[in-house]
């Protein structure tokens, strides 16, 4: 340990600290990842990726393998309500939730961290961290000792029992555990033909295949709900037949266990030189099956900005501008969980006929449907800038019609893009002027998506992470220069 060096230390190997870990150093920043555990868990706790995310996958050109080694999904539910919300109409070329095991992503996540250059150490629990105003200070605890290591930033990524949170002094407001779900992975004897998702008085039980014969079976069960209760096959069993009626002839669990609705959201993302991403920021109930997946987009939303500032190339915000973009989102992912999970838990008649109402209202009307479909698969977010005098475009999802997109392809590299939709190349210099800022042009025009509209736009410049930097009408007086100004004033100087 005592040669590991690097400018940024990751704490954490899960999804969050391997994507992070991956983005910092395709921007050329060193990075050192410290996990805890020898080895990687063999339980998927998350078992899909929504849209967005995949759209993160395909910006760096990954999305390809998970496509096709996971199963597309093309409905899902919102609190185990039986009108299912359809992802087929949403606004992205991945129209679909991908059945993905958490193992699996994790596994190419790492790969190509390591691909990237990141040394990832297993086997060393960080113990402690200080700061100072140049550095940032982890004390490390592995077989070899207890050793200290220092780099410019440090990230928590590890998990919501975040040891760096807590050495950081970061707040963690919110509420304890009042119910808990249950998981258990087994074989079923006599399985059934479809998914199951019963929700009734007795409780809720999802089924679904996992593979290798084997079937999750997760829910709530009103009758085991001490802190302290374990999973037994015996209950998982009690509770599939009291809310389905059949134990599908359950046997060999190969994974039994109990999750609550502890709800706890990071009072900030940045402390100078201490950031938080994914788990270690927000703990939900794991309703909707999103937890991985916002962790993945903070990470998106991080690697570039703090590369930038590593580097030197950031202006004054552009790395608080993380928190200010991603806390919001956190806020809203507490939100909706502990909306689900109340849904989930309502056995009662009144929770029951509050769930027939909703069910029927998202079954009538198509933009609640929608409203929803979106904040689950992420789709719905957008960072609006705080000049009200912006291009109405910035802050919104850079369009992109179909997996090919031009404009994933053009993100492969970690770099912003500036796109140019005029036509007759009208913005002339601008193209010189943003290579010699390490920014690629390219020309349209280019497929649009149904979201917002495109079609006056002359210019614009898609940050790393996929989102309108800067955008210029195509009847601005002088598109050059407005493309020229807008180069100038980004929130940082080079890439
Ligand atoms: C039952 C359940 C089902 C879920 N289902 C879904 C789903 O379907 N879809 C979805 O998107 N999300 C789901 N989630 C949430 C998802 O699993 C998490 O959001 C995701 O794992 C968070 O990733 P992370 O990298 O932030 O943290 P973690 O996956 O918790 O990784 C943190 C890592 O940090 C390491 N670590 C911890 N402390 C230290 C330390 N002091 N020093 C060094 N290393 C340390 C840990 O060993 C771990 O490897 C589910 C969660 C649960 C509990």
């Amino acid at each position: 340990m005592e040669n590991a060096s690097a400018q940024v230390i990751v704490v954490g190997a899960g999804p969050v600290g391997l994507w992070l870990a991956a983005e910092l150093a395709l921007a050329g920043v060193s990075t050192l990842v410290l996990e805890r555990d020898e080895q990687r868990s063999p339980h998927s706790k998350a078992l899909g990726l929504h849209p967005r995310t995949i759209e993160v996958l395909a910006m760096r050109g990954l999305a390809k393998q998970f496509v096709a080694e996971g199963a597309p999904v093309p409905s899902w539910h919102f609190g185990m309500l039986e009108s299912r919300l359809d992802f087929t109409g949403l606004d992205t070329p991945y129209p679909f939730m991908l059945a993905y095991p958490q193992v699996r992503t994790e596994e190419l996540l790492e790969r190509r961290a390591r691909d990237l250059g990141v040394t990832i150490v297993r086997g060393h629990s960080v113990t402690g961290l200080t700061q100072d105003d140049s550095s940032a200070t982890v004390e490390v605890t592995g077989a070899d000792g207890t050793s200290t290591l220092s780099a410019r930033f440090v990230v928590g990524c590890d998990g919501a029992g975040s040891t760096v949170r807590k050495a950081a002094g970061i707040d963690f407001p919110g509420t304890d555990s009042t119910a808990y779900g249950f998981i258990g992975e087994v074989v079923l004897d006599d399985p059934p033909g479809t998914v199951i998702s019963m929700h009734n008085a007795a409780g809720a039980v999802i089924a679904l295949p996992i593979g290798g014969g084997r079937y999750r079976v997760t829910g709530f069960d009103p009758e085991n709900q001490n802190a302290g209760d374990e999973l037994t096959l015996e209950a998982l069993r009690a509770i599939t037949s009291r809310v389905t009626g059949t134990d599908y002839g359950m046997r060999d669990p190969s994974w039994l266990t109990r999750f609550g609705n502890a709800t706890r959201h990071a009072a900030t993302y940045r402390k100078d030189r201490v950031l938080l991403a994914g788990d270690a920021a927000h703990m939900h109930w794991p309703a909707g099956g999103v937890g991985l997946n916002v962790g993945v987009q903070d990470a998106m939303n991080l690697g570039w900005k703090l590369a930038a500032e590593v580097q030197g190339r950031a202006k004054a915000g552009l790395l608080d501008g993380y928190h200010d973009e991603r806390h919001p989102v956190g806020e809203a992912l507490a939100e909706h969980t502990l909306a689900q999970g109340a849904l989930i838990t309502a056995i009662t008649p009144d929770g029951q006929a509050l769930r027939s109402l909703l069910r029927d209202l998202i079954a009538s009307h198509p933009d609640l449907e929608r409203t929803l479909a979106e904040k689950l698969a992420a789709l719905d977010i957008t960072y609006p800038p705080s000049d009200p005098a912006a291009h109405p475009l910035v802050g919104t999802r850079a369009p992109a019609a179909e997996p090919d997109s031009i404009i994933f392809g053009a993100l492969h590299g970690g770099r912003p893009v500036l796109l140019d939709l005029s036509g007759g190349g009208r913005s002339g210099r601008a193209a010189e002027a943003a290579s010699a800022m390490g920014i690629e042009t390219h020309s349209g025009p280019f497929a649009e998506t149904g979201g917002p509209d495109w079609s006056g736009v002359g210019a614009a410049i898609i940050r790393p992470d996929g989102y309108v930097w800067r955008a210029v009408d195509a009847d601005s007086p002088n598109l050059e220069s407005a493309v020229i100004h807008s180069l100038d004033s980004l929130e940082a100087t080079s890439f």
